[in-house]
């Protein structure tokens, strides 16, 4: 069994509390992966003294410069790529055809980040003055805290790592303790690929304390936060009133529409992928399903008869579909909300339990679940479930589809299936969400436009494409006036 450690001013160093954690595999808790520092507040300070003394030379490193390090990181990003998602499937559970997609959004992030060293664009406009230059540039910030969540392992930590180093930050990373491994595998891929020792540091622990300690820091202006709804507002409070740069990405609650003139094949495949890849784990995840009336019968019971092939199990093993939970407590709510919605009056058309059998008794899982007959109002229509289950609304009419789905507090994705054009637009323009697909499910972001959602779900900024830089940069003005006389704007050229 091996014993892991913190990253800390170039060093893999021990916990100060001397404590550790364990992290199993979730579809088989009896698989050991290791122990993890338990850490505490000082070792968060320990990470922010060093990130701090870093910041001086790998801010003045030239960003063409940091950018060539982080394409190195996307090349050991590829050669790694098959080891990486075995570690990360091990550790989370989500099957290895999506892991590897995991990494594919690494390796992508890693070289649009190289590339932006070269851009990193300011603008230069005409001053209203004569002999008078004026324009703007980008600056670092400083060191930079980042949190996140267990379900992209690796695509989340990197999709805020990359941009910030390459603006010219330090880095405090706390990864989700669920899935530390992997953060401890990416670290060591960027010694390998020759980042400067200090430039990121790495601090495992529970969130209410490392995360919290990070968050609190008055040496860290900036957070980058990627969880829940409830854990993001703790981060906001406290960012706010400490005058920090906070980016907040938070729960969602997508829904699919499916209009009468839809290709249903297509479809089926879309919310089948949707619902219940990565076990309905994604902040994108399809969990409403709107069918028009026209089309809900037929369309459910293919839909159910598809559900019910979903293959179950490790997702190691290459003909699962569908993994684990990430833990006991996820499978447990999963389980609570199903109670609420029987009670509430939905009904259970497809899953709706745990598995029975041998190969299942040492894992978190969870049928993969239908709910039909759910009301807008039911609180599995509104909350965030996270976890293998889809609910399913009649709707009859678009508008009617476009007040459901603008009826949650959150505001991450959504999507149509129509052939009729003039409603996709409607939709795109209507659809009250950071995301809108039209022919396709509510996931499947790609790496070079900025992800984000509105409403509860974030507070404004976008993670990667080009404005993810502009959250890890500070906008800097220079006018140069090369007249050699005061020039007194909005005055002397203007009566
Ligand atoms: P979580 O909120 O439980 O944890 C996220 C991170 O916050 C973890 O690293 C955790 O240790 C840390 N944390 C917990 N308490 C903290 C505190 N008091 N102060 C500071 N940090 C603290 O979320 P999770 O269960 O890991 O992930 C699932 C959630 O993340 C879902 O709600 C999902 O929708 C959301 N998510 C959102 C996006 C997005 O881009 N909008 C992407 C992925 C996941």
């Amino acid at each position: 069994m091996t014993t892991f450690q913190n990253f800390i001013a170039g060093k893999w160093v021990g916990p100060t509390t001397g404590r550790y954690f364990e992290n199993r595999n979730p579809a088989d808790i009896s698989d050991l992966i290791g122990k993890f520092p338990d850490s505490s507040p000082k070792d968060v300070a320990n990470a922010v003294q060093a990130a701090s003394k870093a910041f001086g030379p790998w801010s003045r490193t030239p960003a063409p410069a940091r950018g060539d390090i982080l394409r190195r990181v996307g090349d050991l990003l590829v050669e790694r790529k098959d080891a990486l998602a075995d570690a990360m499937t091990r550790e989370m559970g989500k099957v290895v055809a999506e892991t590897k997609g995991d990494v594919q959004e690494a390796i992508d992030t890693a070289y649009y980040a190289a590339s932006e060293g070269r851009r990193l664009f300011g603008h230069t406009v005409p001053s209203e003055l004569r002999q008078k230059w004026a324009m703007s540039y980008r600056r670092p910030i400083g060191v930079v805290g980042l949190i996140t969540p267990f379900n992209f392992p690796l695509a989340i930590p990197t999709w805020k790592m990359f941009p910030a180093l390459l603006c010219g930050n330090t880095i405090v990373l706390k990864p989700s303790e669920d899935v530390p491994h992997t953060a401890t595998l990416l670290l060591q891929l960027l010694l390998d690929a020759g980042l400067p020792p200090g430039v990121v540091q790495l601090v495992h622990g529970r969130g209410e304390t490392v995360g919290k300690a990070l968050v609190e820091h008055p040496g860290v202006p900036v957070i980058s936060f990627t969880g829940s709804t409830t854990t993001g507002a703790f981060v906001g409070e406290t960012c706010g009133r400490m005058h920090k740069r906070v980016s907040l990405e938070m729960g969602g609650k997508n829904a699919m529409i499916v209009m009468d003139d839809a290709d249903l094949d297509l479809a089926l495949d879309g919310v089948v992928w949707g619902a219940f890849g990565t076990t309905g784990q994604r902040c994108t995840a399809t969990s409403r399903l709107l069918l028009h009336k026209r089309v809900h019968d037929r369309f459910l019971e293919r839909l159910v008869k598809r559900v019910e092939t979903l293959v179950l199990g490790d997702g190691r093993k290459p003909k699962t579909d569908v993994g684990p939970l990430v833990h006991e407590a996820a499978r447990d709510k999963v389980e609570r909300y199903l109670a609420i919605a029987r009670k509430q009056g939905a009904e259970v058309v497809a899953g709706g339990g745990r598995p029975s059998g041998k190969a299942f008794d040492k894992g978190w899982f969870y049928r993969p679940t239908i709910l039909a007959g759910v009301s807008p109002d039911h609180r599995v229509a509104n909350e965030e479930i996270f976890g293998p289950v889809l609910s399913v609304i009649e709707v009859g009419s678009f508008d009617e589809a476009v007040a459901i789905n603008n009826g949650v507090r959150y505001g991450l994705s959504s999507s149509i299936y129509t052939r009729d054009v003039n409603l996709a637009f409607r939709a795109i323009q209507e659809l009250d969400n950071g995301i809108t697909y039209v022919n396709a499910p509510t996931i499947g972001a790609e790496a070079h436009l900025p992800f984000g959602g509105i409403k509860e779900t974030g507070n404004g900024h976008r993670e990667v494409g080009w404005e993810g830089y502009h959250f890890f940069s500070e906008t800097k003005v220079c006018y140069v006036d090369y007249s050699g006389t005061l020039q007194r704007a909005q005055i002397d050229n203007y009566d």
